[in-house]
């Protein structure tokens, strides 16, 4: 039983909101600080504190998504580190790759 992440948040209102909803539908949440040192941004990231309960998190994450209030949803996958990473990231906050390491190809 280990905390899985399961949300990064391009703003901290939005990791809030995230951490709101799961612990609305009794899922123990916490939001933490990305390690960003190799990137240009700042950003936070929601953690599921218990493994039986990542995949109601993911579900409610999804109804989230289709909410106009976020369009956060995993986009593209990190070629170094395998990390699913978000549309609006042109970096893998997790290792600091690039997108155009092995990213999904843009233009
Ligand atoms: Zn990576």
């Amino acid at each position: 039983m280990s905390p899985t992440r399961i949300y990064v948040a391009r703003h901290d209102a939005d990791a809030e909101i995230v951490k709101d909803l799961l612990l609305h539908a009794g899922i123990e949440a916490h939001v933490v600080p990305v390690d960003s040192t190799r990137l240009r941004f700042a950003t936070l990231a929601v953690w599921v504190a218990r493994d039986g309960d990542v995949d109601r998190a993911r579900a409610i994450l999804a109804e989230h998504d289709q909410a106009p209030l976020s369009n956060a949803y995993w986009s593209w996958r990190c070629a170094e580190c395998g990390e699913d990473i978000e549309e609006q990231f042109d970096r893998c906050w997790n290792c600091g790759a690039s997108r155009r390491d092995g990213g999904t190809q843009e233009d």
